[in-house]
């Protein structure tokens, strides 16, 4: 038999630690000095262009998907099938769809003309904005760089990438093939941590998209305001899950347990706490414990498929939140590989941290509610929360969630899933971000759609100018 030590030595000789990517400060402004300037000389705006670097992202996952990987557990103990799926696929897909639409998301779009600007054609036009810069955090730490850069490329802008210091060796992988891969004149990356960003920040940007926690995104967007810069945040909070009694509680449980602690909990969208109806508490807490052990056996800690805290400075935040409840499954920690068990806690103090601020780790704090009208009151009265999830068979219960919440987005009786869609701009609302992307949206977002009338001059009415006559007044009065 294996030795349980043996998956902390494993994660601990991956985990390089003392890596500390950052770009030399003086060379910043320069940086976004020679984007603009590609950005200005046109070199963006060809689609030929465009479609040449989307699909270079893509070579770049492809032919180093083994470097990507390894970096992911390095930093996250991320599992090879998650890294793959959640990081790479995924900036890949989204990737694939921009090709495909590119000529038909960049094209005008015709828009009908009022009777009084007439004889003329309307349309909106699409058009880059300019040089965006890109900041993103260490959970999903090429997804959430990628996928924003590529919408912003498609829409014909210059670039500016700014990776996450806390997920270092995914921040030097990517250094090294963007500049390997892309064209380094549009798209530039820069390393490096709050003095590097507050150097990038001091530059002008056409738009910044930062995502990240709702802190750093305030001083994102003070920066931002300075040169009237707008911005996308996507944020973070508390996103919370509601179990009815008439739940199907297995799947229920199962569906939380995989969104929970996928990534060991470090998602923006897992499922912070759970709301569960009193009469099924005690169901939905043993099918939780069964799914458990389906995915990770009875030790996660020797699991392939378990990931680990990002940083010791993350691992010490999420054991002092664990005091805010008692570990009804789980509890147990390593700070020398940074394991957390995947933890479920009872007994909840609302007051603690645990309850007022996001978790962002395996923690898992269990709520009792006597009706959904209780859930709903208890969801209403906090920060509007970037996801929301719902478990019933009665749909008056899910149409009544859905009417009298407000969230970033929803799945009913699943978690996660929404974010995976194309198809559903994904982002916050209030506390939890503002703008959403992903498909069209992730392309839109960097556009300026700007309108168009475009007059015929063979016909040139008199009516619309001076001397105003009571005729002409009686024939406006018809007409507008
Ligand atoms: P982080 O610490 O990596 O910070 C995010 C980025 O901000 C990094 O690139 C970092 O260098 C930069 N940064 C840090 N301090 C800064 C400063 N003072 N000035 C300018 N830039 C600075 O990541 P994090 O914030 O810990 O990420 C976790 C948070 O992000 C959670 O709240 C999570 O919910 C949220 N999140 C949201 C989404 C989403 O899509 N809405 C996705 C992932 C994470």
């Amino acid at each position: 038999m294996e030795p349980l030590v043996a998956p902390c030595n494993r994660h601990t000789r991956d985990m390089t630690m003392n890596l500390d990517p950052h770009t030399d400060i003086s060379t910043i402004a320069g940086t976004v000095a020679r984007t603009r300037e590609a950005y200005n000389a046109g070199t963006t705006r060809p689609l030929s262009w465009r479609r040449t670097q989307l699909q270079r992202i893509i070579d770049m996952l492809e032919e180093n998907e083994s470097e990507f990987i390894d970096a992911l557990k390095a930093d996250l103990g991320k599992p090879m099938v998650e890294g793959f799926i959640t990081d790479l696929a995924f900036v890949t897909s989204e990737i694939k769809l921009m090709l495909k639409n590119l000529t038909k998301w960049n094209s005008t779009e015709r828009v009908p003309t009022p009777l009084v600007a007439m004889p003329a054609k309307s349309f909106l036009m699409p058009e880059p904005l300019g040089v965006v810069c890109v900041i993103a955090p260490w959970n999903y730490p090429v997804q959430l760089l990628l996928v924003p850069a590529a919408g912003a490329i498609a829409a014909g802008n210059a670039v500016v990438l700014k990776p996450s210091e806390v997920s270092p060796n995914v921040s030097a992988v990517l250094a090294r093939l963007v500049d390997k891969y892309l064209d380094n004149n549009a798209i530039a990356l820069i390393e490096g941590g709050v003095a590097e960003t507050t150097e990038l920040l001091a530059q002008k940007f056409d738009h910044i998209f930062y995502t990240g926690n709702g802190k750093i995104g305030r001083v994102v967007m003070a920066a931002a305001a300075v040169n009237l810069t707008p911005v996308t945040l996507e944020l973070g909070g508390k996103s919370p899950v509601f179990i009815d009694e008439s739940a199907k509680i297995s799947v229920a449980a199962r569906r939380v347990a995989w969104g929970k602690w996928l990534n060991a909990g470090q998602t923006c969208v897992a499922p912070d706490y759970v709301l569960v109806h009193e009469k099924v508490e005690e169901k939905f807490v043993d099918e939780l414990r069964k799914s458990l052990n389906d995915f990770y056996g009875s030790n996660p800690h020797t699991s392939d498929s378990y990931g680990r805290i990002v940083s010791p400075r993350h691992f010490d935040r999420l054991l002092s939140l664990m005091n805010g409840g008692t570990p009804i499954i789980g509890g147990e920690s390593s700070r020398e590989d940074r394991y957390i068990a995947p933890t479920v806690l009872g007994n909840v103090n609302l007051d603690s941290a645990l309850m007022q601020e996001e978790i962002f780790g395996p923690l898992l704090p269990i709520i009792t509610v006597k009706s959904s009208k209780e859930a709903i009151d208890f969801i209403t009265a906090r920060d509007h929360p970037l996801a929301l999830y719902v478990f019933a068979e009665k749909s008056s219960v899910i149409d009544d969630v859905l009417a009298h919440t407000t969230a970033g987005g929803v799945t009913v009786n699943g978690t996660l899933l929404h974010l995976t869609s194309p198809h559903l701009p994904f982002g916050g609302v209030g506390e939890s971000g503002m703008g959403a992307y992903h498909g069209k949206a992730g392309v839109r977002i960097f556009q300026h759609m700007k309108p168009v009338l475009k007059r015929g001059t063979a016909i040139d009415p008199k009516m619309a100018y001076p001397p105003y006559t009571p005729r002409k007044l009686k024939i406006f009065r018809k007409v507008l």
